[in-house]
């Protein structure tokens, strides 16, 4: 099969690999779309990082080269041992994570905590490539949900968004901010406004904003533009959540600045080093500071397809095309590295020769 191979710090290439082997437990999936996101991007103009390339994951026993590809949703060519509720010809969305279900976090539900996580296409083989084997439990078949195979190839981001939005205990009638409208921000956003919240997003680029109010943002505010807390306190937002998800300094203090007494931040973008942040701020206006990582895949995932299905117009607003391998680097990694990238979700096509445009539901 045709495969995009991770060897190292800015090298993948487009190689013709072996087909993998299903194992017991797993699915093998005829590859239809794979999403890639600022986490492969860091990996190839940073990494490798989580990327098992030059030392042995401790839980999928990895190493060496490795095809990314964490976003992964396909058509099920043949079922591993043990595997019941799946059936061949099934379309599939994977989560990516994979939980040992024996652990404390596990017991508790949080399986994205699970001690032995690992994640298809980030420590070991995943979708960038025309086949994939992946754990039947990451999977769910999308049938029941009403929308195309492109369009669940959305719901491992929007699980995440789904996942963050959890996080901050988001309930209906409250008010919430959404700094960085990006991937994940625009997912969070639809699944924040689907939530019934009042939702006011902020970034420095205007056509991510106009997305942000196609997916239901009441308001939104240009970062360069002045004051985010003043612009949206002028129409009555007052944010009890507050999600940082730019992982940069200033939307920290963004953030910081919306954050009403008594509210609830949710950290959603990955910062480097330490924050910088008034500590006597969060302390007398007792502030919640909330952590969010990847999803509960049993939880996340069906909702994500779900709040997929329920969008009235169509997602070719947040990933107009499918890539093919070649233009991996060229036209998808490349751009994100450079925060270029045109598109909100980039997602790529294994089998297609050329650029396509997506088939979206709505
Ligand atoms: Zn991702
Ligand atoms: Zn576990």
């Amino acid at each position: 099969m045709r495969a995009a191979v991770f060897h190292g710090r800015g090298d993948i290439r487009v190689e013709t690999v072996p087909d993998p082997v299903v194992a017991p437990g797993e699915l093998l999936l005829e590859v239809h779309v794979a999403g890639i996101c600022g986490t492969d991007a860091h990996e190839f103009s940073d990494g490798p990082h989580m990327m098992p390339i030059h030392t042995k994951h401790v839980v999928t026993g990895h190493v060496g080269p490795m095809i990314p590809g964490h976003e992964v949703t396909g058509r099920i060519v043949e079922i591993g041992d043990g595997v019941d509720g799946f059936e061949i010809g099934a379309v599939v969305a994977s989560g990516g994570g994979i939980w040992c279900g024996a652990c404390q976090a596990c017991d508790a539900g949080r399986t994205n905590l699970c001690q032995r996580y690992s994640t298809v296409g980030l420590s070991r083989d995943g979708g960038l490539a025309q086949y994939c084997r992946v754990p039947a439990m990451t999977c769910r078949a999308i049938d029941q949900y009403g929308i195309t195979e492109d369009t669940a190839g959305l719901s491992q981001p929007m699980a995440i968004g789904v996942h963050a939005m959890r996080r901050g205990r988001l309930a209906a009638g409250e008010d919430a901010a959404i700094v960085g409208a990006g991937g994940i921000g625009a997912f969070l956003t639809y699944a924040a406004v689907q939530q019934g919240a009042s939702v006011g997003v902020v970034d420095l680029d205007v056509d991510r904003l106009e997305v942000a109010s196609r997916l239901g943002a009441q308001q939104t505010h240009v970062a360069s533009q002045g004051s985010a807390a003043e612009a949206f306190a002028d129409h009555d937002l007052e944010p009890a959540v507050v999600y940082e998800v730019s992982g940069h300094p200033a939307g920290l203090a963004t953030a910081l600045e919306l954050i009403q007494p008594g509210g609830r931040l949710v950290l959603v973008g990955l910062h480097e080093g330490n924050l910088a942040a008034n500590a006597r701020q969060l302390t007398l206006s007792e502030i919640e500071v909330i952590g969010t990582n990847a999803h509960v895949c049993d939880v996340d995932l069906p909702r994500a397809l779900e709040l997929l299905g329920t969008r009235s117009t169509p997602w070719d607003d947040v990933a107009p095309v499918a890539l093919p391998l070649d233009q991996l680097v060229s036209g998808g990694i490349a751009p994100i590295v450079k925060g270029s990238s045109k598109q909100i979700k980039t997602l790529i096509d294994p089998w297609s020769q050329s650029v396509r445009a997506t088939k979206m539901t709505g």
